[in-house]
Parts: structure tokens; sequence; C-alpha cells
């Protein structure tokens, strides 16, 4: 396979597929760019080795062909200015006479970006016929959208068969998954994993592939009220999906088998209302009366849940375990970041991921002391979830 450390890109147009689907205001201004920034490392590279990079990406959801407030044209100047100057050109469509002779022109250190990929619904589709005319814009494919890495899509995956000699991951892909492998194919030990968030039901499939790599599963937030339920508890207004209850006396079933250490909250913190300002106390997690509800773990149960991660080789973080948006009900996610914090420092690999963890740790600050910080969302979750991404097979030919 080959990688983009070692490829020969002098004189070649690479065709990378990024992830540029930034948020625009109302006048079209950029007001996140980190999508931008996170492909800069491989674009510099094609640059730098003397070739061309040609950008496909798409950006929002078109329904119906080309649509104006979908163009990429609002992010041409801005990947300029991030690549300190470098000529950036976009051409009128993604496929056609025009773009291709546009590709074949553009000179080595000149960037052209095709427009949105999906003004052709072939793209979602997985239209060979479509991938084809792409594939015809460059010499060479690299991946390097890891957010799109679970779609089979003709850019993301169906384009490889084209270049099958020529076809590798760019820099962020790599790091995602290198990261990833660190956690669930050959984690240091032990292995604790921390689910948190609002509900059981989105991350069950996670949960349930985590049980037979990890050494310890903390589950926090939300999803603690329909374990407590499951095994008797009173959970007053809290949370709770009473389908999931089978569930989740199956997944304590699992864990006892397999040797698992499950730690859930044994206290809580709760609240009379849903609010900042609610009169709060500090609950057993099981004994939670009509009119309270849980919104966080109690001193009880964060430091069970402290000592576990301040002990472990490697450490997955995925949702908060409160309301963290709150500052009432913050102090419980607070003190996981800073555990965590504090094992990363003592040796132990730390992988933060998916949106309500990454918005935590950056909220609170701790992310520069956890070892990688994953903002891939679908992605990320069915890596976790054990499953094959079309986007990351396409490219190692499986
Ligand atoms: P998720 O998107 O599933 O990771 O859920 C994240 C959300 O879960 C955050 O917005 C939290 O406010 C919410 N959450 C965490 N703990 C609780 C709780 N005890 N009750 C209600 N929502 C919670």
């Amino acid at each position: 396979m080959q990688t983009i450390s070692s490829y020969d890109f002098k004189g070649k147009r690479a065709l990378i597929r990024v992830d540029f689907n930034v948020p625009l205001n109302e006048k079209f201004e950029i007001t996140d760019d980190t999508r931008m920034r996170a492909a800069l490392p491989t674009i510099k590279k094609i640059i730098e080795g003397g070739g061309s990079p040609i950008i496909m990406s798409h950006l929002g959801r078109p329904k119906n062909g080309p649509e104006a407030k979908f163009s990429l044209k609002p992010l041409v100047n801005h990947l300029s200015e991030l690549l300190g100057g470098a000529t950036v050109n976009i051409a009128p469509d993604c496929i056609g006479d025009e773009v291709k002779a546009m590709a074949e022109n553009v000179k080595s250190g000149e960037v052209l970006i095709l427009e949105n990929l999906r003004f052709y619904k072939e793209e979602t589709k997985g239209d060979e016929g479509f991938a084809a005319k792409l594939a015809e814009n460059g010499d060479c494919w690299v991946n390097d959208a890891f957010g799109t890495a679970h779609r089979a899509h003709a850019s993301t995956a169906v384009i490889a068969k084209f270049f099958p000699n020529d076809k590798m991951f760019g820099f962020l892909i790599e790091s995602e998954v290198k990261s990833l492998d660190k956690v669930v194919k050959e984690p240091q030990r032990p292995l604790t994993a921390i689910m948190g968030g609002a509900k059981v039901s989105s991350k069950i499939t996670i949960i349930e592939n985590l049980l037979d790599k990890v050494d310890n599963l903390i589950l926090g937030g939300g999803m603690t009220y329909t374990f407590v339920k499951a095994n008797g508890g009173e959970v007053g207004g809290s949370i709770c999906e009473d389908e999931f209850i089978d569930t989740a006396k199956n997944i304590q079933k699992l864990a006892k088998e397999k040797g698992v250490n499950l730690v859930i909250a044994s206290d809580v913190l709760a609240a009379d209302d849903f609010s900042n300002d609610a009169n709060t106390k500090i609950l057993a997690a099981d004994a939670i009366p009509e009119g309270w509800q849980g919104l966080d773990a109690g001193p009880d149960s964060i430091a069970k849940m402290k000592e576990v991660i301040e002990n472990s080789g490697t450490i997955l973080w995925n949702g908060p375990v409160g309301v963290f948006e709150m500052p009432t009900f913050a102090e419980g996610s607070k003190a996981i970041g800073t555990a965590i914090v504090e094992a990363t420092k003592k040796g132990a690999f730390s992988l933060v991921g998916g949106g309500d963890s990454v918005a935590c740790v950056n909220q609170f600050g701790f992310a520069d002391g956890v070892s990688y910080i994953s903002t891939a969302g679908g992605a990320l979750l069915e890596y976790l979830e054990g499953k094959v991404l079309p986007g990351i097979a396409a490219v190692r030919g499986e």
C-alpha cells in the first residue's frame, strides 16, 4: 500500500477527497475552519512534493443539482490564505470536459478545487460511472475525509478502483486510524471506556462491541437511570428508556461473563427541575423520589470513576457524565476530564471522540492534556462498533 509520506508526487495531479463541509453564515463567511485546517498537512505535502492538489469535497446537502448557496466558491480565498498565498482556483463543476482541461493544465504547486460533489446524486449513490469521471481529473487518489469514511460514496470509496497502485490515506485519516487502533486493536492495559451522554439507545452497539475489548466500562450521564431502573431502583423523573431495560440487564450480565468491571453511578446530583437554578441534593442513584431527576454524577461515583481512570493504560471517552452545558451539573464531567489528563501525564493513551465530549473537553480546557481528539462523528462511532469503513477498506484494497 502507498503512503503519503513516501509517495512521489512530482508532476502528479493528486485528487484529494477532503471534508470541507464547513459552516457558513448568511453572508457566506466561514464561521469555523477547523475542517479546512485539518486537511492542510496533506495539501502542503503534495505541493512540497512537486504535485498539484485537486480538491474534492461536499458542502451541505444540495437536493436537486447545483445550488449557488452550496457552492465551494466561498472557500477559495480562505484556502489560499491558509496555504500562505498559494494560487487556488475553482472549477465550475466536478466532472466534464472543461473541468478535465482545467485539471490537465494546473501548474505544479497550484491548487484546483472541484465544485460540490453532491451537486450530483451519483456521488452519494456510489455510482461507478461518476467515479470514473472524477478519476479523469487526477493521477492519484488521496482519501483524507475521515468524517465520510463510513460512506461508500463515489469519491470516498468507489473511485479507488481507478487508482489500483496510486491510492493512499492523507495524514488526517492516517492519524485517526492509528489513534483509534491504539484503543481498539492493541491497547495498553487496563483499557477503560467512559460512555456518557443522554441515551443508551444511541450507544448500545458500541457498548456491546466494547465489552469484548475493555477491562473497565464506566457508564454515565442519562443512560445511568435505565441501568438503575433495570436493577429495581427508583429513578424519579430522571431520563430513562424503559424499552431498553432488558438491554441494560443483558449488558450487565455480559459484563460479568466477560470479566469487565462495570462502573455505574452509586450516587447522583439530583435537581427538582431541568434548570441551572434548580434546587439540588445528593441522592443515592436508586432512591430518587418523584419530582427529582439525576443530572450529574455524585461525589462517591466521581471518586470511584476517577480511581479507575487514573489507573488505566488506555482511555476512551465518549459522552459527558452529566448535563455539562449547565455549570451546576458540570462537575462530574470536569472531574472525568481532569482524571483523564492526570492519567495521560502518567503515560496513558487517551482518546476523546464524539461531538459532545469534544465540546466538553474544549470548554473546560482539557484539549492539550489528552492524547488525541477525534472530531469525526458517525465514522468514529462505526469504527468503535467494529464495522469496516468503506473509505478505509477501499484504500487498503480490502
Ligand atoms: P450524546 O449526544 O448522546 O453524547 O448526549 C450528550 C448530552 O447528554 C449532553 O447534551 C448532556 O447534557 C446530556 N446528558 C448527560 N447527562 C444527562 C442526564 N443525567 N440527564 C439528561 N441529559 C443528560
